[in-house]
């Protein structure tokens, strides 16, 4: 069998990705949009793949739909038109003069959505094709740009350029509008239909050289208006540039097969994989799946896309980054996204964590802490303070010191108990939600108190994820531990560490969860939403205190320095989104988010199979008694009911961007509840 090395891999996904629905703009009226709409028609024909051509918005008496039908052959093709205005202007004034309320963009949107949602059922071999009104600035039926009210559909766009005079401005102009909505087009066409064809062509090939964009000129005279284009059609050119449009007609499918031969996924089988979703982009909180089903996601991908997907904001960090350089060394030098970083992570943190160490993910965020901590004991000529208490039912990633203080029993590194290093671990906090009146009674900490008054002289730090416990069961218990926890570690002598990966930037409603409980840890790790779940990125942050404990008469280095620390592209983008966030309501937005899941998941408590329903911030959980019969089953159905859980354990958990809006959480409490409803066997 041949090897892939990964880029190898890369370049193939690249290719294979299949497009089958398309977004037709002109970069002007009159420049032919409805041409090459019927030319990608005839072409998907041709191909024997059934046509669905969708008219959004048409004025004037005549329809391009009755046009389409002229060039396509019968029984292939499809035409649909959704709002039709007869008097030939603009949309806005063309509804006004009928005297027709125009559609919101929301129900504008999920017209088309419905349209191409059905076409997709009637075949999955099918291609849309969706052509737009004017160019990307001209306004729809409701005075919103085209543009901005296509661009949450995330559709592949093509631009038709405009062949006249003046055209390479105006084509570059439609251009630059999509692209500043994340809405590229890939292929640019110009038509023979002006005397400037061919040369605005050749210069807008020239000013958008190294954007990613095709630029060409299909060549021949188009027929006169009222001739049939059938013969032009036919030609080699258009079929080419139509290739071009809609490069390799691979299947998923055949993606699916490289992925499963060589790819593993997070903790799965290489020889029983778990079913996988094949996505094909994002946008805002929903996961474009390649078969078109859009996905509302609970998830921000492993609590890390706070922000939603495709954020202008970070986008645009990430290019201007791109354009100065994406990596240097560390090593020996500096630079300002990392500095940004530092300055706005010291702000942001709890007071007095003002050393920062920047790594490549939480689990090496971890290591380091570890080894700070370590490292401070052994200047301080404390050699013997080696070990570290934690509690059960922790998870702090999957390197080998991180496995260590994850939960040993129910963790998932059971495996490898034998060669890690013998940590000590208490009872786990008791579970509790609300705080709203006094402390409970017995929140686990006696346990946690025994463990340290008996090993303190071996203890090094204490390591926690401060209010939340989220891999091992997204445990919520009373911030009042971890005030305990800090004066009996001051007490005794032993460093405490908070994990706030998961906990951080705001997921719990503070901006780290430490701030429950008033506490400043004298180490803290971070990482996942740090980018806003761009890129990789980890940090752990250490008071002075410990930062000139760890360097002992100050000579002493921290021996560790990953390859891409303090890489400026993921620094930058992190800047970014602590800005973007700093900068928005998210506090509101977060207890908002809180109030609706203990509003809509709390009925779901009366249910035999659920043991407990509970929320913090923005994270809801409903935990059942035993973990499902078939979680593949589980996960299955709430695909099928539009939106991305990934249930763990006996856990069914959300942790939603926190840009969600109030429709899209409900639909995530919905399909949970639905899910529940729908008699799928959760346990015996
Ligand atoms: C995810 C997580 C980690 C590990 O982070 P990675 O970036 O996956 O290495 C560590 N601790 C906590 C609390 C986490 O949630």
């Amino acid at each position: 069998m041949r090897n892939f090395t990964p880029r190898c891999v890369l370049r193939r996904f690249a290719r294979v990705a299949t497009r089958s629905e398309f977004l037709i703009y002109g970069a002007n009226t009159d420049v032919g949009k409805t041409v090459v709409s019927a030319a990608l028609c005839h072409f998907a024909a041709t191909l024997g793949r059934p046509v669905t051509y969708v008219k959004p918005v048409q004025t004037g008496e005549d329809t391009d739909a009755a046009a389409l039908k002229r060039h396509v052959p019968e029984g292939q093709l499809k035409t649909v038109t959704l709002f039709h205005y007869p008097s030939p202007e603009s949309p806005a004034s063309a509804a006004e003069k009928a005297g027709m309320k125009p559609p919101e963009d929301t129900e504008f949107r999920a017209a088309v959505v419905q349209t191409l949602a059905r076409a997709r059922q009637d075949s999955t071999e099918g291609i849309s094709v969706v052509e737009t009104a004017g160019g990307p600035l001209s306004p729809g039926p409701n005075h919103t740009f085209q543009a901005d009210i296509y661009a949450p559909l995330g559709l592949p766009c093509v631009l038709v350029g405009d062949p006249k005079l003046g055209g390479i401005s105006s084509t570059i102009c439609a251009y630059e509008a999509l692209k500043a909505r994340n809405q590229p087009p890939h292929v640019i066409l110009f038509l023979d239909l002006g005397d400037f064809a061919h040369s605005n062509a050749v210069a807008v090939r020239r000013a958008l050289h190294g954007h990613g964009a095709t630029v060409l000129a299909l060549p021949g005279a188009l027929p006169p208006p009222q001739e049939p284009l059938t013969a032009w059609l036919a030609t080699k050119e258009v079929a080419e540039a139509m290739k071009e449009v809609m490069p390799e007609d691979r299947t998923v499918e055949s993606y699916l097969t490289i992925d499963q031969q060589h790819l593993w996924h997070p903790y799965t089988s290489m020889v029983q994989p778990t079913r996988v979703w094949p996505v094909r982009s994002a946008q805002g909180c929903r996961l474009h799946l390649e078969d078109g089903r859009r996905l509302v996601d609970g998830m921000a991908s492993w609590w890390c896309a706070i922000h939603g997907y495709n954020v202008p904001e970070l986008n645009a960090a990430a290019t201007r980054q791109l354009a100065q350089m994406s990596h240097v060394m560390f090593g020996g030098l500096t630079h300002r996204p990392a500095t940004q970083l530092a300055e706005l992570l010291v702000k942001a943190a709890p007071e007095g964590l003002t050393k920062v160490f920047l790594c490549d993910s939480g689990s090496v965020s971890v290591e380091v802490a570890i080894k700070m901590s370590l490292q401070y004991w052994a200047m301080k000529g404390q050699p013997s303070k080696t070990r570290l208490a934690t509690v059960q039912c922790g998870y702090h990633g999957d390197t080998f010191g991180a496995m260590a203080v994850c939960d040993p029993i129910r963790g998932m590194h059971s495996l490898f108990q034998g060669t890690l290093a013998k940590q000590l671990f208490a009872e786990p906090p008791v579970l509790c939600a609300d705080w709203s009146g006094k402390a409970p009674e017995n929140d686990g900490f006696s346990s946690m108190e025994d463990l340290l008054r008996t090993h303190h002289t071996s203890l090094a730090a204490v390591i926690i994820e401060p209010v939340v416990q989220g891999a091992g069961g997204v445990r919520i218990y009373h911030p009042d531990y971890l005030r305990k926890l800090r004066r009996l570690c001051d007490e005794l002598d032993v460093l405490l560490i908070f994990d706030e990966i998961a906990t951080g930037f705001g997921r719990t409603g503070k901006l780290f969860a430490a701030e429950w409980a008033q506490v400043v840890p004298d180490i803290m790790c971070i990482g996942k939403a740090l980018t806003g779940g761009y890129c990789t990125l980890g940090a752990t942050l250490a008071t002075q205190k410990v930062g000139h404990g760890v360097s002992g008469d100050g000579t002493q280095p921290l021996m560790h320095g990953p390859t891409f620390m303090g890489n400026p592209l993921a620094c930058s983008i992190a800047a970014a989104s602590i800005q973007l966030l700093l900068s928005s309501p998210w506090e509101s937005r977060v207890k908002k988010i809180e109030e609706q899941l203990r509003r809509e998941l709390s009925p779901l408590v009366a249910y035999p199979e659920v043991k407990d329903v509970r929320a913090l911030g923005a994270i809801g959980v409903v935990e059942l008694h035993a973990p499902p019969k078939e979680p593949q089953k589980l996960q299955a159905a709430f695909v099928e009911q539009g939106v991305w859980l990934r249930p763990f354990g006996q856990t069914i958990y959300t942790m939603p961007p926190f840009v969600i809006s109030d429709d899209e959480l409900g639909e995530i409490c919905a399909a949970i509840r639905k899910v529940l409803d729908s008699g799928i066997q959760l346990a015996d």
